[in-house]
């Protein structure tokens, strides 16, 4: 290990050290922000203003933590209450924007950790939006219609008081699709009586915008294009691996199709399925519809289609391919799972999921030298379609799907520039640190500019 190299791992270890004294308990938190610091610090120890500023600890600490409850009525007609955040982590660069989760597995960690990493995603597409996420631990699986509609309604009771559209611009993300966005939109417009963008992902009939629903999956794919064009290859031919069955695997799957490749695999919660011959359009739209209608479990698909496998319980990283989507949901590949598709021959790994690998299972990938795109930029592709809906709907008006489409496309396209800017290292791209500095420099100079506050 060089000079540098060991200082700066003595200022990441000093610092962590002083992060986790502060948020105890908050593995999914230091995690996130180990991931950065290890990449930012050398920028930080090359940057006195940056020092002396206290950057770095500055935007380790959320702008403000909302916790509140949520009581709400089950269909039994007994009172049921959940615990709800909205983490308000920076708003330097444009009003504070992020999914909301609706998950048992939400805690404060877990949000803090998906509110950090929204800081540096909305950066880097370049768009005015500062980072934010909340959600609740409520479980949505097993819920009733009216049940998931009451809690919604309820949740907005407290929230609508810390959104605006200048504000605070929550979306969707695990367990809140288009159905509890409309129930969060309505019961806002009730609450305010103003019809205004204080929510994306909304349906197409108020104020949605076309490809939002398809574009962290779509841009997953189009990040993945981008970074095989630097070694004169493409997606044609290609076999693909990819977990969940949610929004953003669908539409991963449904592009990688599209261009060319053969997706293997796709998952929920209970385990997952193997194709060898591969999904096509029919099959895609099986999954869709038991998923976004019929909210089905995954083992039906192995049931309908002959040839196809069924993994109770596991994940499909074992499956042998030559890209992996993990878009699932965090630390969903071990350290062990990312050396078993290094060990397959995985070409490329592209996270559509957020933190989807474990801290050493990334280290593993970026030594190998396959193309790795962290979730910060790679996924940014949802949250650029949302920035788009609000500028659509600050000017009252709807872009075409086509339209919206191609400003994706050159959106991601410019993440990778940026990633290769910031992250090349001889011959190749760290595409880690590349997406963390390059997100990074954005906010620090906004920081710096508004001086102590
Ligand atoms: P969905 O709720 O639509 O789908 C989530 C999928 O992941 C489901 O198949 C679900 O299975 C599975 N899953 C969730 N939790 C677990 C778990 N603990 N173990 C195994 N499987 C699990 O969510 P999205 O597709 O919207 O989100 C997926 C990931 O992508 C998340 O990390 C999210 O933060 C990230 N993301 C989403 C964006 C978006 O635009 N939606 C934008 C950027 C990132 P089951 O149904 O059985 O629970």
């Amino acid at each position: 290990m060089s000079t540098a190299e060991s200082s700066t791992r003595n200022a990441v270890d000093r610092f962590m050290k002083g992060l986790v004294k502060r948020n105890p308990d908050e593995p999914e938190f230091h995690q996130a922000v180990r991931e950065v610091a290890e990449s930012v610090m050398p920028v930080v120890l090359d940057n006195k203003r940056y020092q002396q500023e206290e950057i770095l600890e500055r935007m380790t600490e959320p702008d403000r933590v909302l916790i509140f409850r949520v009581t709400w009525e089950d269909d039994k007609g007994r009172f049921r209450a959940n615990r709800a955040w909205r983490v308000q982590f920076n708003n330097s660069i444009g009003p504070y924007k992020g999914g909301l989760r609706f998950h048992p597995s939400v805690t404060l960690s877990v949000l803090k950790f998906l509110g950090f990493e929204q800081v540096f995603k909305n950066s880097l597409t370049g768009l005015p939006m500062g980072g934010a996420k909340g959600g609740a631990n409520f479980n949505p699986k097993g819920k009733s219609e009216h049940e998931v509609m009451r809690f919604c309604h309820s949740l907005m009771i407290e929230l609508h008081r810390h959104i605006g559209e200048d504000t605070d611009v929550p979306a969707g993300d695990i367990g809140v699709g288009a159905r509890e966005i409309g129930y969060l939109f309505g019961q806002y417009k009730r609450l305010e009586n103003r019809v205004t963008g204080i929510l994306t992902g909304k349906g197409l009939s108020f104020g949605g915008s076309h490809v939002r629903t398809e574009a962290t999956g779509f841009g997953c794919v189009y990040f993945a294009e981008e970074m095989l064009k630097t070694r004169g290859d493409s997606l044609e031919g290609k076999t693909a691996v990819i977990s969940g069955s949610g929004n953003v695997a669908i539409y991963a799957a449904q592009k990688l199709i599209d261009m060319g490749s053969r997706v293997l695999t796709m998952s929920d919660s209970s385990g997952f399925v193997h194709d060898p011959e591969g999904l096509d359009g029919e099959k895609l739209e099986f999954i869709r519809d038991l998923k976004e209608n019929r909210r089905g479990r995954i083992n039906e698909y192995a049931e309908k289609y002959p040839g196809v496998e069924f993994h109770s319980g596991e994940r499909p990283w074992y499956v042998p391919c030559d890209i992996a989507m993990p878009c699932a949901t965090q630390n969903e590949i071990s350290t062990d799972e990312a050396q078993t598709l290094l060990d397959n021959g995985v070409q490329v790994v592209c996270e559509g999921a957020n933190m989807p690998t474990e801290l050493d299972g990334v280290h593993a990938f970026v030594e190998s030298g396959i193309l790795y795109a962290p979730s910060k930029a790679a996924n940014a592709g949802g949250v650029a379609v949302s920035g788009l809906e609000q500028s659509q709907n600050a000017l009252r008006l709807s872009w075409s799907a086509e339209e919206v489409d191609q400003k994706l496309k050159t959106i991601m396209k410019n993440i990778h520039e940026q990633c290769v800017k910031f992250g090349q290292n001889g011959d190749k791209v760290n595409y880690v640190h590349g997406a963390n500095i390059g997100g990074f420099v954005r906010v620090a100079e906004a920081m710096s500019a508004y001086g102590a506050v």
